[in-house]
């Protein structure tokens, strides 16, 4: 098969599809592999490293879609992109189509297989293509609020591990999941108290097992979060209800009962945020600060690390890669269930439910 790799065009994204790796193992399988010139720039994957596992370098977006059988990136396809892509073509992405019915639209025209990361899921109904991007935004997480901590950015003024004499800064952590677990691990480490709220006790009993005892575990309701915000300095937000909007657990009331200068880090912005008072904000501009308490809420944290989040992505989407491209979509498509359900659109038919359901389609 021809595999096209283009560079990422969306604004500020500095990833690609696949790594020099990636390239050496379909190649070994006796794949093409197209990679546009400085795709791989931004993560710090040049021309000459793709050359030397095997790619061919083309100069332009247009050559690589027109030459390919499968293409391979990160972000969903924008508007210049649409008419590259082919009847027939495999895309394989991640799309989020349920938030733009004008990208349904032109994929549906396109007659294109749209492969969508984020519906691939395993057998346990998680989400292992979106997992790596958790996991990268739950360790940032605890970075980027032990920064923001800081007097001179409006923070408390905490040093997150203590020092001899001085006790640790506290960690509120809503949420056991990837995030969460992430986050919570990064500031133990960094010697910080902390507390993890989650309302499943499969995820708190399996937190209490692995952690140091200074994570501590208590459930998640609104009693414990409105003792909890009055003495922890840093507050991550890493709570998803599958398929909505994250829940409110911190009101705008709640605020002035925090110390001033704690921070929060929604890092659940992408759903909305579980604090009433978030809005996404970007890595050029990622704080704003309401009743003196510091809000980071960048949507894209994991744009920041392209390095880390280029590798860690296309860790866990190779597999799949070599998989469509050693079988075709269709077998592999069916001997994979994991696989099938990231089919979303295929020549020119929405096949995943939750996309007719989001635009109120007839199916
Ligand atoms: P996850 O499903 O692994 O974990 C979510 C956890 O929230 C679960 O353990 C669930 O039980 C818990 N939860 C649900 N309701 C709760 C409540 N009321 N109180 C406490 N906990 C509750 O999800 P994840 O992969 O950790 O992702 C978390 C969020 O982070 C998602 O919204 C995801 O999209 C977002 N995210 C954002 C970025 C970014 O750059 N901002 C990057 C990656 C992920």
């Amino acid at each position: 098969m021809v595999i096209g790799v283009p560079k990422e065009i969306k604004n500020n994204e500095s990833r690609v599809g696949m790594t020099p790796a990636g390239v050496f193992e379909l190649v070994k399988n006796n794949h093409t592999v197209y990679v546009q010139s400085g795709a791989g720039d931004g993560s710090g994957f040049f021309n000459e490293d793709y050359q030397q596992a095997g790619a061919i370098i083309l100069d332009t977006i247009g050559q690589v879609y027109a030459i390919s059988d499968m293409i391979v990136k990160v972000k969903e396809p924008i508007r210049e992109e649409y008419e590259l892509i082919k009847k027939g073509q495999i895309v394989f992405t991640y799309f989020h189509f349920a938030s733009s019915e004008r990208l349904t639209m032109a994929m549906v025209e396109s007659k294109a297989i749209c492969i969508a990361y984020e519906t691939v899921e395993d057998d346990e109904g998680t989400l292992p293509l979106l997992t790596p991007m958790s996991e990268v935004a739950g360790r940032m997480a605890i970075q980027q609020g032990a920064k923001y901590l800081e007097k001179p950015v409006k923070g408390r003024g905490v040093l997150l591990g203590g020092v001899p004499g001085v006790p640790p800064g506290r960690v509120l952590v809503l949420g056991a999941g990837v995030v969460g677990i992430q986050a919570a691990k990064m500031a133990a480490g960094l010697g910080a108290h902390v507390t993890i709220l989650d309302v499943n006790m499969k995820r708190l009993r399996y937190v209490n097992d692995v952690m140091p005892p200074h994570v501590v575990t208590e459930f998640s309701n609104e009693f414990n979060i409105r003792k909890h915000i009055k003495n922890h300095d840093l507050i991550i937000g890493g709570v998803l209800l599958k398929g909505a909007k994250a829940p409110n657990l911190i009101t705008k009331d709640m605020l002035k009962d925090m110390h001033p200068g704690t921070v929060i880090v929604d890092v659940a912005v992408d759903q909305g945020g579980c604090v009433e008072t978030t809005r996404p904000t970007t890595h050029e501009n990622p704080t704003y600060i309401i009743d003196d308490v510091v809000h980071y809420c960048v949507a894209n944290m994991p744009g920041a690390v392209p390095y880390t989040s280029t590798v860690a992505l296309t860790n866990v989407t190779l597999p799949y890669v070599v998989k469509l491209a050693n079988l075709g979509w269709k077998d592999a498509c069916e001997k994979d269930a994991s696989l099938e359900k990231g089919l979303n659109i295929v020549e020119g038919k929405v096949v995943y439910k939750e996309i007719i359901e989001a635009f109120q389609w007839e199916s």
